[in-house]
């Protein structure tokens, strides 16, 4: 039902005229002179019951041709339905078509499309229950991610999308350049391309984030990340959205409290502002989905060190694919059993070994281990990657010269720790992961309108 419509049945002055604008989901041919039509405008997850009676003009020669995907304007008398509890029909006095749908070729008929097929229509599957409650849930969430930081007296930071720096240091950067490069034989010259340099798209904007935390305080990016991993996961794009907020005179304790109250504040938004899209994905896509992240509200987080983590792996007499042994990386199957069966709640895991996180991670005591942190949520695994910073100067350069890095390379970055340094700390939430966690979708390139995964950029 078309969200204005639900303005005015709140107000109640039914018996309104009004025209509802909208795509055509099924129509049904009563015996008793006037059809149903099922009108759909995208603006919330119902749709709008239209009678049509079979002395509009057109009747005959239109109506009966409508088939779904066609789109209307109806215009006519807002009714209560003599059947329904609460729900209301509009009674059409003129229909004007906009545009016919073949019903011989339209793909989205009544019988159900798998969520892989409709990645084949990508131009289409927006008109699907499903990808539109996914679109106003990341709408919801994003608006929500907004009003949470600015509450807190965070700056929106906008930080740049092509770049020259490898944040995480694990080249998995798109290049962007200018140069033929099928023309080029042997070693490219990078002072011949665009920016003189060799530049790509960036994998994280955190290292712009802190330069402004440095100077601002607080600020947020959310933006669009980009990673060339050749992974084939369901909780991995090649093109992904990326909140991370950055702030200065903060340690760990202060950004692991920040993330808690963060995805708190979403999931509570997500709740109260889109009932009818989640009580769709607790009937059709994941049972219970309502109630868990209710729970979760309320939920005391898990705090445990790495070491801890590894300690109840290694006692847990779980078989896992991969071992676990101090060192590793934990695997999703690894995060998975500590918040769904060991603890049953997002688990926040901090201190890894340093050889398995980025350089500018603040170095411990104990040299072995660094200042990070992953929320690891039921479902999904890690669905945050955050840190505090290394601010001290020396160790920062004796970690970017151990990592076989360049310090030239990082002259900008160093310089924030020369000129009145201060601990800081932040954290990226990936923000396609949060919508798969609390939709209950099963795979990542679900809950982006057009998914980039290797080899799939078509749309
Ligand atoms: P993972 O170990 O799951 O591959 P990561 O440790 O490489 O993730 P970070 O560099 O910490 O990820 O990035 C911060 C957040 O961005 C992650 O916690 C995750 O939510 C999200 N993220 C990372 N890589 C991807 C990806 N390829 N697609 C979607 N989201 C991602
Ligand atoms: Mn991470």
């Amino acid at each position: 039902m078309h969200k204005l419509i639900k303005e005015i049945i709140k107000s109640s002055e039914l018996e309104n005229q009004l025209t509802a604008k909208g795509w055509l989901r099924t129509r049904r041919d009563s015996k008793g002179g006037f059809s149903f039509l099922e009108l759909n405008d995208g603006s919330c997850f119902e749709s709008l019951q239209v009678i049509a009676p079979d002395s509009l003009e057109n009747y005959q020669t239109e109506i009966l041709n409508l088939h779904p995907g066609s789109s209307l304007a109806v215009s006519g008398q807002l009714k209560k339905s003599p059947g329904g509890e609460q729900s209301i029909e509009l009674h059409a006095e003129k229909i004007e078509v906009y545009g016919f749908s073949d019903i011989a070729e339209y793909p989205l008929q009544k019988k159900r499309i798998s969520f892989e097929k409709l990645r084949e229509l990508a131009h289409l599957r927006a008109r699907t229950n499903t990808f539109g409650a996914v679109t106003r849930v990341r709408n919801c969430l994003s608006a929500a991610t907004h009003r949470f930081f600015q509450e807190r007296s965070f700056y929106y930071l906008n930080t740049p999308i092509i770049t020259a720096n490898d944040c995480e240091g694990a080249g998995e950067m798109f290049q962007v350049s200018t140069l033929d490069l099928s023309k080029i034989k042997g070693d490219v010259d990078y002072s011949h391309d665009f920016f003189k340099r060799r530049a790509g798209l960036t994998v994280s904007g955190q290292l712009s984030a802190e330069t402004y935390a440095c100077a601002l305080g607080r600020v947020y990016t959310f933006g669009p990340t980009f990673r060339a991993e050749n992974s084939h996961t369901s909780r991995h794009l090649s093109e992904f959205w990326m909140i991370e907020p950055e702030m200065a005179f903060a340690d760990l304790d202060d950004d692991a409290q920040l993330a808690t109250e963060y995805l708190k504040y979403l999931i509570t938004a997500l709740l109260n502002e889109c009932p009818k899209d989640m009580e769709f994905f607790d009937n059709r896509i994941k049972k219970g989905i309502i109630g868990e992240l209710s729970k979760l509200v309320d939920a005391d987080f898990q705090k445990i060190t790495y070491t801890e983590a590894v300690d109840i792996l290694e006692k847990s007499n779980e078989k896992f694919e991969f071992d676990v042994s101090w060192g590793i990386d934990l695997q999703s199957e690894h995060e998975r059993y500590l918040t769904e069966k060991k603890f049953n709640t997002p688990v926040i895991v901090t201190d890894y070994p340093k050889e398995i996180k980025a350089f500018y991670m603040r170095m411990n005591d104990d040299n072995k281990t660094v200042r990070a942190m992953d929320v690891l949520c039921p479902g999904i695994g890690e669905i945050i990657g955050g840190s505090q910073r290394e601010e001290r100067l020396d160790k920062l350069e004796e970690r970017i010269l151990s990592m076989g890095m360049d310090l030239a390379d990082y002259w900008w970055y160093l310089d924030l720790r020369k000129y009145g340094t201060v601990p800081h700390a932040g954290f990226g939430l990936g923000f396609e992961r949060m919508v798969q966690f609390c939709t209950g979708m099963e795979n990542i390139r679900d809950v982006i309108p057009f998914p980039r995964t290797p080899g799939h950029a078509e749309f």
